[in-house]
């Protein structure tokens, strides 16, 4: 078949929630992937956030191939030795204390309020708790974390969403004060903005946050669905603010495209008991044993210092593009989770659509943002050859 009658059938038969860029992959190697014709692609996107040691990863496909053959799925009435070996790195990685996991990031979401609602219930038995969330946020399509997503165009459709959610301005700790009452149970937020358009938390908001809901006894869930698993250059980005959360979700890179995500509670937050919660699939053997095989990539590689190493290369490139092309405006973000603004004159998706011709994949964040969200294994020849490809985008707008 034909790359148009790939897309043809798929456009018949799949339900059309996307605009898909018309392309069909067929396979990756590397920081590269491949088209159905062949053609060869620099990937920046990592199917957003999720590849973090590329495509293809010897050690990671054969961890997952050894499972396959051991067992597949257990249920959660049974306990399996690849969810305890995970659930006890994660705790000790991130010093929290619990772990549940799901299928997907906006489950993890799910997961994290229901905590908070339920921490509320437990201390005053009410049924009318608050929850805190952020203007310009994501956590998910799915009710409960679209309910706590602060975008407008996501959610009017979708109404009644869950009720009691109020949302402030990200980096302003002033509105989030505003808007706490004695039935505020909890506080959610990305500490870097990812699909909001790569927003870097301020220091002074994280901590006054953190501070905010120790004064007020309410649980602090930091959505790391995007910015953790190393993307930042620390494992998770909450690292750089010396701050902890109650609740952390995890997703996307945790299972590098096997689906697999998590919520992480601290002691105080594992108020979640049986018949409270549960999932049929989440934390099966093989879901863990992709986790597994991550977290032992993340142990015997070096991949946190060539983040760090990196990222300050890419920095300086974007500085460049920043420079050369009066429709850039700015680049913001931290480590490998990088925002290249563009202003209102040029459309990050002309730019993104030019890129594919050009064999570079980037993606978009809103506000006109063009994403860059690469393996965390790209090497600094990636960084040239992305901003040689991109350099001939933009100079076409000029
Ligand atoms: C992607 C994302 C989600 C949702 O994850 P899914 O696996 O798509 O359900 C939630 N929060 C953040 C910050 C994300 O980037």
């Amino acid at each position: 078949m034909t790359t148009k009658e790939y897309i043809n059938e798929a456009e018949e038969s799949l339900l059309h929630t996307y605009n898909r860029y018309q392309i069909v992959l067929e396979k990756g190697d590397g920081v590269y992937l491949y088209d159905t014709d062949g053609k060869k692609y620099l990937d920046f996107a990592s199917g957003i956030a999720v590849f973090a040691f590329g495509y293809n990863n010897k050690e990671y496909n054969d961890g997952l191939k050894s499972q396959i053959d051991k067992l597949i799925h257990t249920s959660n009435l049974f306990y399996n030795v690849p969810a305890s070996t995970a659930a006890c790195r994660l705790k000790k990685l991130s010093g929290m204390d619990r772990v549940f996991f799901t299928n997907s990031g906006t489950e993890a979401i799910e997961g994290a309020v229901k905590t908070v609602r339920k921490y509320g219930f437990n201390k005053d038995g009410r049924n009318d708790h608050e929850i805190i969330a952020m203007k310009n946020s994501f956590h998910g399509r799915s009710m409960g974390s679209l309910s706590v997503t602060g975008n407008a165009h996501y959610q009017d459709p979708f109404k009644p969403l869950i009720g009691g959610v109020k949302f402030a301005e990200f980096n302003n700790l002033e509105s989030v004060k505003e808007l706490i009452t004695d039935r505020t149970c909890g506080i959610i937020l990305e500490p870097v903005q990812g699909e909001g358009g790569v927003f870097p938390g301020d220091e002074e908001f994280i901590k006054g946050i953190r501070k905010l809901c120790d004064e007020n006894d309410i649980l602090l869930v930091f959505d790391e669905i995007q910015c953790g698993m190393g993307r930042t250059g620390k494992m998770f980005a909450h690292e750089y603010y010396g701050v902890k959360p109650d609740v952390l979700t995890l997703a996307k890179a945790l299972g590098c495209g096997f689906p697999v995500g998590a919520f992480l509670t601290n002691e105080k937050a594992a108020v979640l008991l049986p018949g409270d919660h549960g999932t049929t699939y989440g934390g099966n053997p093989l879901a863990c044993a992709a986790v597994n095989k991550v977290l032992d990539l993340f142990e015997n590689t070096d991949v946190l210092s060539n983040v760090n190493n990196v990222s300050t290369y890419l920095d300086e490139k974007l500085q460049n593009l920043v420079d050369d092309f009066d429709f850039v405006k700015s680049y913001r973000g931290k480590g490998l989770l990088k925002g290249l603004v563009i202003d209102e004159s040029v459309k990050a998706n002309e730019i993104i659509l030019k890129a594919l011709d050009e064999g570079l994949i980037v993606i978009s964040a809103s506000g006109n943002v063009l994403r860059m969200v690469p393996p965390l294994v790209i090497t600094r020849e990636n960084i040239d050859e992305m901003y040689e490809k991109l350099n001939n985008v933009l100079k076409t707008f000029n």
